[in-house]
C-alpha cells in the first residue's frame, strides 16, 4: 500500500493557470444523499462561505448543473486563472480499475466519471474523495487527531465508514477501500458471554452479507434493535437525543456501545491507531465514547488498550471541511 492518498483528480483544462493571485482559499461540498454542503475554506481555517442545499436526485445531469450553480454562488470568481478549486467528499469512492465512481448510495454518481464531469462544467480543478476519508483528513489535521500519527477516523451515521490517517495523509490503498470496516462481518458470536443478546442474528446488507458491522451500527441498525425490543419504530435521532432514556432505550444504547467497542476492537488489532475520532450522527449520542473506552477491553488482544477515543472536533462540518483540503494549502493553481 501506498501511504499517499491521491483522490481521483480530473485533468486542468483550463488556459493561463499560472500567475493566480487569491488561490489559497478551497471549496470543499459534501455531497450526500439527502443533502449538500459547500463551502469556501480560507487558508486561516476560517470559512467564508457556507451552505445547504437538498441534493437533487431525478437524474445525474441535474445533480451535475446544481453543483455548478452552488459553486458559482461559492465562487463568483469570472477569471479561469483566480477560481478556487474544488474538493468533493462523498459516500463510495473513484475505482482504480475504471475511473468511475463506485459504492455510491447516490446510485446515479455510479459509474460516472463525476471528477472530469464537473471539472468540464465548471472549468476548475476538481478531486473526489471518500466522505469518511475526507472526515478522517479533517480531524487529524486540525481536530481531535490533530498531532497524533495514526488516527482511524469513523463515520457512524446513515452509513458506517471508515478512514485511515497516517502522518496527516490518508491511507490508500490498490482498492481505494481502506479504512472501510463497514462491510466487514460484525463477530457476534465474539461478544462477552456473560453479556444478555437478544436482538436475532442474520441482518441481511445491501452489499449481499449478512450481519455487516454496518447493519448493526449504522442508524438503519439501531431502528432495527429498538423495534426488535419494543415493536415501536423510531430513527435513531428519536431513540438517543431523548434525555430520558427508558429501559429500552437504555438497553439499546448499551447494545449499541457493546457492538461498537467489539467492531472497534478489530481496527485496534489491526493498526493499533493512537486515536479513533467519531463522527456522524450517532456519534453524538451523549455518553458513547466513555460507554465504548469501558467495554473495548474485553475484546482489544493486549494487556492494556492506550488508544485513546474522542467526538469530532468540527463535527458536521469536518468531512466538508477535509474535502476542500484534498488541495494543499497554498494551492495556487495548476
Ligand atoms: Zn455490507
Amino acid at each position: 500500500m501506498k501511504l499517499s492518498k491521491e483522490p481521483s483528480v480530473a485533468p486542468d483544462r483550463r488556459p493561463n493557470r499560472v500567475g493566480a493571485q487569491d488561490a489559497q482559499a478551497r471549496i470543499g461540498i459534501d455531497l450526500g444523499g439527502t443533502k449538500i454542503e459547500i463551502i469556501c475554506l480560507e487558508p486561516s481555517g476560517q470559512l467564508s462561505y457556507q451552505k445547504r442545499f437538498s441534493t437533487p436526485r431525478a437524474s445525474y445531469p441535474d445533480l451535475l448543473q446544481a453543483l455548478d450553480h452552488a459553486i458559482q454562488l461559492a465562487d463568483p470568481e469570472p477569471d479561469p486563472r483566480l477560481m478556487k478549486p474544488i474538493g468533493i467528499g462523498t459516500p463510495g469512492a473513484v475505482s482504480n480499475k475504471t475511473g468511475l465512481m463506485k459504492n455510491c448510495n447516490t446510485t446515479e454518481l455510479n459509474h460516472q466519471n463525476l471528477a472530469a464531469d464537473l471539472s468540464q462544467l465548471t472549468s476548475r480543478d476538481v478531486k473526489i474523495a471518500n466522505d469518511a476519508d475526507c472526515f478522517t483528513l479533517s480531524e487529524a489535521l486540525d481536530g481531535a487527531g490533530r498531532g497524533h500519527n495514526c488516527v482511524f477516523g469513523v463515520i457512524l451515521g446513515t452509513g458506517v465508514g471508515g478512514g485511515i490517517a497516517i502522518n496527516q495523509t490518508l491511507l490508500a490503498g490498490p482498492n481505494a477501500i481502506a479504512g472501510e470496516w463497514g462491510h466487514n462481518a460484525l463477530a457476534l458470536d465474539r461478544l462477552r458471554s456473560d453479556y444478555d443478546f437478544p436482538w436475532p442474528r442474520g441482518r441481511s446488507c445491501y452489499c449481499g452479507q449478512i450481519d455487516c458491522i454496518e447493519t448493526w451500527l449504522s442508524g438503519d441498525g439501531v431502528t432495527k434493535s429498538y423495534e426488535a425490543l419494543t415493536g415501536e419504530r423510531r430513527s435513531a435521532a428519536e431513540i438517543f437525543d431523548n434525555p430520558n432514556r427508558s429501559e429500552a432505550t437504555q438497553k439499546t444504547f448499551d447494545q449499541y456501545s457493546q457492538l461498537c467497542a467489539l467492531a472497534l476492537s478489530t481496527v485496534i488489532n489491526l493498526i493499533d491507531p493512537d486515536i479513533i475520532v467519531l463522527g456522524g450522527g450517532l456519534s453524538k449520542t451523549p455518553g458513547l465514547c466513555q460507554a465504548i473506552e469501558n467495554q473495548w477491553a474485553h475484546y482489544v488482544f493486549s494487556d492494556q488498550v492506550a488508544t485513546r477515543i474522542a467526538c469530532a472536533q468540527h463535527g458536521d462540518a469536518s468531512g466538508v471541511r477535509g474535502a476542500a483540503r484534498l488541495w494543499p494549502a497554498g494551492f495556487k493553481g495548476s
